[in-house]
Order: structure tokens, then C-alpha cells, then sequence
């Protein structure tokens, strides 16, 4: 082996250079692109990874891009396909869709200018780690230049490629931790929804959400199972998965995941004491699940099933208790309790009552953006504005999770309404500190209504509220809307 001329150092030194600071895939083969360009011409730059899954290379810079279908690539995956075992051979060229040659790296210096004659010509390169053969590095020339044919620039490209491959490991390691990571904050997450809440109507569209986030390739749905101990779709709204719907008809307190046999449909149990209460599913009409999808799936339904059972048996103790536990706020049972209460006193002291509904506008925009434990942050926050801007005598109580309900003994519904004007310019005015450095602003929008002797049932008065409320939403939100009580 020659000495390496400056041409070439400078060309690897680019390269070693371009790889230290590679910050994403599409990054990484972009640099890469400009110096190949530049030093050997080459027209484009791909760089394409093995997926055991699909059986096919897939691009590295779009993950979900398998390679296109034509004869090229067709013969590209057979040779890749071959080499993949076989560890001394390192490149192949593939010139006008029909000679494919795998060479050594030796083999290649003699061949090389044999085979780099004709135009256009692809050259590909095997990215190796010490372990596995990954997948190749696509070198299409628009025209080979001279420098290139020589073998030292071949030695050059050798270097470069053992360089490449390198980063490429890295990047698939660093991949892979990064999900990891993201993995155990799921888990993590969905043990700690348990702290704040129990109710499962709020918690299993949370756990719908997390583990979506988590299994970006399939799209998940939460099924319990009803009375008829039937599987009903609860997270998201709709499911149209034949197979997924398929596998629940079979599905029984046996088993913990049933996979579909082309692997593109699972289901997993939601178990409370052995017994399947629901179940996570997953369905991709296209991608396969993957052995690591499906032992991450199986380990969020487990979690999935602890957070469920522990908020089953929460709701239970808390029954008895009155108060919300985030927010310190009655619960919503001692709500529906001091409901009657006051209903039945209004109705014999003949002296009006009032009742005021909130809820947080875009609420679920703060959980996206800033996580749930400031979601929670902000709920507290809020209760404690409507605590600080009532009398002693009202009743604030947390109706749902970022709804609350306030009754206004003795008040008139102008009066209610002027109340309702102060808790939601309060909570505009108000900085909520979510953390050390971000504040944040929120509204609420209010529905207002006044009992009168006419109301059936206590619930009336605020089912009157709440529609009042869903009056301020439709209206554009951050506003009181008062519900004329009909003559
Ligand atoms: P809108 O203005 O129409 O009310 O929009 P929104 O985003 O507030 O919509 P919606 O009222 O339907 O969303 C309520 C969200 O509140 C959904 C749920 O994720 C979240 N949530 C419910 N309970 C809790 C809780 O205890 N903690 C946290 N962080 N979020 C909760
Ligand atoms: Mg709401
Ligand atoms: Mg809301």
C-alpha cells in the first residue's frame, strides 16, 4: 500500500470531521453527499439499512422508506442478502442493472477501474459493525473520475467506509437508547397517573395517548370490556382494524397477547387480578410489529393493568372520602351530596341558589406541550384561584378532571354572574409557575344557572351550567355565559 496523498487525507479528514458533528440522519447523509461530490464526483449519496423485519434495506434518513421496488434494487438486496454472511466481502458494483459482483477489498483495488469503465455505475459499500453486517452506502457516480480509478483513493474510500460504518453503529445505538429512555418514561408516567387521579374515564385516555406517543409505527386503541363482558372501544374514538377486532372475538382470560400471524395486529391484556378487563391493541396496515414493539407492548400493558387496578381500588376507598386528592377541593361524590343538600334548603327557604361550571380552555394543549405534572400544577393553581375568590359559604368542588363546579347559596344569578366574571378574569390575570422558569396563563370558560322551583331533579341545576358552559366554548371560549332560567 502507497502512502496516501494530500488529496486523499484531505478527503478523509472531511469525512471524520463531517461525522464528529453529525447531529440527525438527514444531517449525516448530507454532509456526507457534499464531500463525496466534491472529491469523487459522485452524483448521489444514499445510505441504506438492513430491516430483519420486512426483509428489505430501508433508508436510513426516512426509517420508513423501504427501498423502492425495481430490478436495481431487487438485485441490490439479493447481493446485500448474500454478503450479509459473508464476512470477506466488502463491496459490490452494480453497473446497468445487471452485473453485480461482490468483491473483496483487495479484489476491488485490481477490478475496480474494470468495472468503474462504463457510465453511471453504482457503488456499494457493505457498512459493517464487528458484529453484523448493517446494511450498504449507495456511491452513484455520475462519471468516474480519474483520481478515483487509482487504487489508493480506493484505500481512501476503504477508510472511509470503516469510518462511516462506525457512525452508523453509533447512531443506531444512540437510537435505540433514546427509545429506552423514552420507553421508561412511559412506564413511569403511567405509574404516576395514579397520584393524581382515579378515575378511569380520565386515566385510560392517558395511558391511549402515552403509549401511542411511545409506539410511533402502529396506531394503539384501549378496549374495556362492558357489562356483556364484551371489548368496547374506549381510546381512541374509532377503530376500523378488522384484525384487531378479529383477535378480541377470541380473546379470553388465558392468555396475555395475541398476535396476528403476518405480525401487523396485537393484543394485549389489561388484567385485574387474572381476569383480562380490557386490552391494548395495536395495528398497522403495513408495518410489522417487532419482537422489541411487542415486549415493550407487553410491559405498558402490565403497567397498564397495575395503574388500572390501583385506580380501582382508589376509587373505592375514595368514595368514602370527600375530598379531591390534587386539589384539596370537594370530590365530586360530596359534590352530587351538597347538591341535594342545597337544592332541598333553596327549595324550602324558598331562597335562590346558584351554580357555576368551569373548565379549563385548551387544557389538553398544556398536557401536550408541557407534560402532566404541570397539567396537574396548573389544576391546583386553578383551584386555588376559585377557592381564594368565593365566600365561605360557597361550595367548590373538582366535578371532573380540569372541570369544577361551584354552588352559591343565597346568591341571585346576577350576583353568580359577577362571581363568574371575577374567577375568570382572576385566573386570566394569574401566572401560573409550572416549573422553576416557565410560567404560564390559562382561561376557563363558565357556564351559570339559578335553580328554580320547576327542576325535576337537583342534577337539572347544573346540567343547566354545563350547558351554559358549552354555550362559552362554542362561543370562542374565556367567558361567562348565564343560562336564562325559562319562566
Ligand atoms: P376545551 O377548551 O374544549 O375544554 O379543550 P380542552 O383541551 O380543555 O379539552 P377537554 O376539556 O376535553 O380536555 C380535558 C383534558 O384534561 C383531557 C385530559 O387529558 C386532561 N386531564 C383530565 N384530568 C387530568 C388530571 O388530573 N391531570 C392532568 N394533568 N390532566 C388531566
Ligand atoms: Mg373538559
Ligand atoms: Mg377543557
Amino acid at each position: 500500500m502507497s502512502g496516501l496523498k494530500k488529496l486523499e487525507l484531505d478527503f478523509l479528514w472531511e469525512v471524520s470531521n463531517s461525522l464528529a458533528k453529525v447531529v440527525d440522519e438527514a444531517c449525516f447523509v448530507n454532509e456526507l453527499k457534499a464531500i463525496f461530490e466534491k472529491y469523487l464526483n459522485v452524483n448521489n449519496l444514499r445510505v441504506f439499512l438492513w430491516d430483519e423485519q420486512s426483509g428489505s434495506l430501508r433508508d436510513f434518513v426516512k426509517n420508513w422508506l423501504v427501498i423502492e421496488k425495481n430490478a436495481q434494487n431487487e438485485a441490490v438486496k439479493k447481493i446485500f442478502s448474500n454478503l450479509k454472511s459473508n464476512p470477506d466481502k466488502e463491496a459490490f458494483v452494480l453497473n446497468n442493472n445487471i452485473l453485480s459482483y461482490c468483491l473483496s477489498m483487495e479484489m476491488l483495488e485490481n477490478k475496480f477501474s474494470q468495472y468503474l469503465k462504463a457510465e453511471n455505475n453504482i457503488l456499494y459499500f457493505l457498512i459493517r459493525n464487528d458484529k453484523d453486517t448493517l446494511g450498504v452506502l449507495e456511491l452513484d457516480f455520475d462519471e468516474i473520475i480519474n483520481e478515483v480509478k487509482k487504487s489508493d483513493f480506493l484505500i481512501s474510500l476503504g477508510i472511509a467506509v470503516t469510518q462511516i460504518s462506525a457512525a452508523v453503529t453509533n447512531k443506531i445505538l444512540n437510537n435505540q437508547m433514546v427509545i429506552n429512555i423514552n420507553f421508561l418514561n412511559v412506564m413511569k408516567n403511567i405509574a404516576k397517573l395514579i397520584e393524581t387521579q382515579y378515575e378511569l374515564a380520565y386515566i385510560i385516555p392517558l395511558i391511549g395517548e402515552m403509549v401511542d406517543k411511545f409506539v410511533v409505527e402502529h396506531l394503539i386503541y384501549i378496549f374495556m370490556k362492558d357489562e356483556n363482558a364484551d371489548f368496547k372501544l374506549v381510546w381512541p374514538s374509532d377503530c376500523s382494524d378488522e384484525k384487531i377486532l378479529s383477535i378480541l372475538e377470541h380473546f379470553n382470560d388465558s392468555k396475555s397477547n395475541i398476535i396476528s400471524p403476518d405480525l401487523k395486529a396485537g393484543v394485549w391484556a389489561i388484567k385485574n387480578q387474572d381476569k383480562a378487563i380490557g386490552a391494548i391493541a395495536a395495528g398497522n396496515s403495513f408495518d410489522k410489529l417487532s419482537q422489541k414493539d411487542i415486549e415493550y407492548i407487553s410491559l405498558l400493558a402490565k403497567q397498564a393493568s397495575i395503574t388500572i387496578e390501583k385506580a380501582d381500588s382508589y376509587a373505592t376507598m375514595l368514595q368514602y372520602a370527600t375530598l379531591d386528592a390534587l386539589t384539596g377541593l370537594n370530590n365530586r361524590r360530596q359534590f352530587e351530596v351538597r347538591l341535594n343538600q342545597e337544592v332541598a334548603t333553596a327549595r324550602r327557604k324558598k331562597k335562590p341558589l346558584c351554580c357555576i361550571m368551569t373548565d379549563i380552555d385548551y387544557f389538553k394543549k398544556v398536557n401536550d406541550t408541557y407534560g402532566h405534572a404541570a397539567g396537574d400544577c396548573v389544576l391546583k393553581s386553578v383551584a386555588k384561584i376559585i377557592k381564594a375568590e368565593l365566600r365561605e359559604y360557597d361550595i367548590a368542588s373538582r366535578y371532573g378532571g380540569e372541570e369544577f363546579c361551584v354552588l352559591l347559596p343565597y346568591t341571585s344569578l346576577t350576583e353568580a354572574e359577577f362571581v363568574a366574571q371575577r374567577l375568570r378574569s382572576a385566573v386570566e390575570k394569574t401566572q401560573i409557575n409550572i416549573s422553576e422558569i416557565d410560567k404560564l396563563n390559562v382561561t376557563i370558560s363558565v357556564g351559570v344557572s339559578c335553580f328554580d322551583e320547576s327542576m325535576q331533579t337537583p342534577q337539572e341545576l347544573y346540567q343547566r351550567a354545563d350547558s351554559a358552559l358549552y354555550e362559552a366554548k362554542k362561543n370562542g371560549r374565556n367567558r361567562v355565559v348565564v343560562c336564562q332560567t325559562p319562566d
